[in-house]
């Protein structure tokens, strides 16, 4: 789950361990992957080992958002979304 983001670092809380880790995205562009027709994913890992994948495709219109997630999901959507912002290629 993507916590937090503070500037180019976010904040994660592992799925498998539950801890919490950052990671510094300076510099990192997210690339549109014509293959698969979409930004690749952001790929982040503990260390534990797990390895979690946010999809950077997500839609950006917040308002389409159902209204029963839950505040944690609707934290993490906000959270990727602004990191969408900073990060993939057509926002840059
Ligand atoms: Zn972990």
């Amino acid at each position: 789950m993507l916590k937090s983001l503070d500037g180019y670092v976010i904040t994660v809380e592992c799925q498998e361990c539950g801890n919490d880790y950052t990671s510094d995205l300076s510099g990192r562009t997210l690339e549109f992957l014509d293959e698969f027709k979409e930004y690749e994913n952001l790929i982040t890992k503990c260390e534990c080992g797990e390895r979690e994948a946010f999809n950077m495709n997500f839609p950006m219109d917040a308002f389409k958002d159902k209204p029963d997630i839950t505040e944690r999901e609707r934290t993490q959507r906000k959270n990727i979304r602004a990191l969408i912002k900073k990060i993939r290629a057509d926002y840059k």
